[in-house]
């Protein structure tokens, strides 16, 4: 037997992938509610997405809970749930070492990518994403081309294919709070493709634009144009497109566009001794002006378990709460880690969010009204291909997507 030979498929995390025949590339379009592409298209903003009706697969898909970014980002590339990969949030209480930390460090990852394992099996990959928080999780256990267009003028060459990947895309680093942080993704991964540098990509945009904008308005519209122009040159040269997202967006705001949040902490001081509960917050993450770190989705620590049924139900009654679980009942029902998980696990409606207390919360930054993101509320994705499939599942999850473009596509 030939040792060298490249092996037809591979297995990871139990699932096997036929390695890519023609360029494939993964995105995950940031908070990209199904809403904004069906307005998009509604509209004739995004005539190639419209085309796939007659000649690929348009589909939704359910994200992993919490929808946050980095929970989904992973499983996407692991094709597994938080409870196989680890990464359960931004952001999260360690009860080893008694600290809040983030968790966009590879140490906090339990298990290997497809990406790691196609690199490993001599596939050229290539990921790009717009925030560099990211980029490390992702870049994970293995070597080629990785980076984000937030630091692009800093990676050196064998980062980013190019000796200039700037000029080769054509725009200038930019901004990390633009839309052109998620443009500048989408062009680098067309560069990538028609330079041949790459046989399976990942691109990982932000949602900028979603937390800002909703769905049909000009500056939405915009972006989907622009995200559809980069579909379609992908399409031209010949490459497998496949599109999810980490999650879906909402209003959380009332009539009148005030931001609707339930300050857990301050509840919790009411009702407990203080020092003897604790609030996470796993959207918290060092970029948070646009939504002031308050998401649909939160985890409560309390230091006398004998409480949690009592604060279970006491916090279910709070106005704007949809449910309130046990760390037992949410690891098992949303596939999550226990031993990063709180006691309980709250999730508020559509409309609302979760904060700790209301001094903790710098809403000064929000120009816009609030929309965001962490519950069920926000888990439908779409989970579109440029090719017609054969045999998905009924109920697909955003972390078929590999799945779906390297096994599924006729
Ligand atoms: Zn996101």
């Amino acid at each position: 037997m030939d040792s060298a030979r490249t092996p037809e498929s591979v297995t990871v995390n139990g699932r096997t992938y036929r390695l890519p025949r023609q360029p494939t590339v993964a995105i995950c379009l940031d908070g990209s509610d199904p809403e904004y592409t069906e307005a998009a298209v509604a509209g004739g903003y995004m005539p190639f997405l419209a085309s796939l009706k007659a000649r690929g697969t348009l589909r939704t898909a359910d994200c992993v809970i919490p929808s946050f970014t980095n929970p989904n980002n992973l499983s996407i590339v692991t094709g597994a749930p938080p409870s196989v990969h680890g990464i359960s949030g931004n952001f999260f209480f360690d009860p080893a070492s008694g600290r809040e930390v983030m968790m966009n460090d590879p140490e906090w990852l339990r298990t290997g990518s497809i990406l790691a394992t196609m690199s490993e099996v001599g596939v050229a990959v290539a990921v790009v994403t717009a925030k560099d928080k990211l980029r490390r999780l992702l870049g994970h256990g293995w070597h080629g081309i990785c980076f984000s267009s937030e630091r692009a003028a800093e990676a050196k060459e064998g980062e980013t294919g190019f000796v200039d990947v700037c000029a080769t895309v054509g725009m200038a680093q930019p901004s990390v709070y633009s839309a052109e942080l998620s443009e500048f993704v989408l062009r680098a991964g067309v560069r990538l493709v028609e330079a041949r540098r790459a046989a399976l990509l990942y691109l990982s945009t932000t949602d900028y634009v979603q937390h800002k904008h909703a769905p049909g308005t000009p500056e939405a519209n915009a972006f989907y144009a622009m995200v559809d122009r980069n579909m379609a040159a992908l399409d031209r040269l010949g490459a497998v497109v496949a599109l999810t997202a980490d999650h879906g967006m909402s209003a959380k705001t009332d009539q009148v566009g005030r931001p609707q949040v339930i300050y857990l902490q301050d509840y919790l001081e009411r009702w407990y001794d203080a020092g003897s509960t604790r609030v996470i917050l796993p959207i918290t993450d060092p970029y948070v002006v646009h939504h002031g770190a308050l998401g649909s989705y939160a985890t409560v620590y309390l230091e006398r378990a004998e409480r949690v049924p009592e604060a279970a139900r006491r916090l279910a009654e709070l106005p704007g709460m949809m449910e309130v679980l046990t760390r037992e009942e949410a690891a098992r029902r949303f596939e999550l880690p226990p031993d990063r998980l709180g006691d309980l696990v709250a999730i508020s409606a559509k409309d609302w969010t979760l904060g700790t207390s209301a001094t903790k919360h710098d809403l000064s930054g929000l120009d816009a009204p609030l929309r965001s993101h962490g519950g069920l509320s926000e888990q439908r994705v779409p989970f579109i291909l440029n090719r017609r499939t054969k045999g998905l599942a009924d109920r697909l999850r955003n972390f078929d997507l590999f799945d779906a473009a390297l096994n599924h596509v006729v």
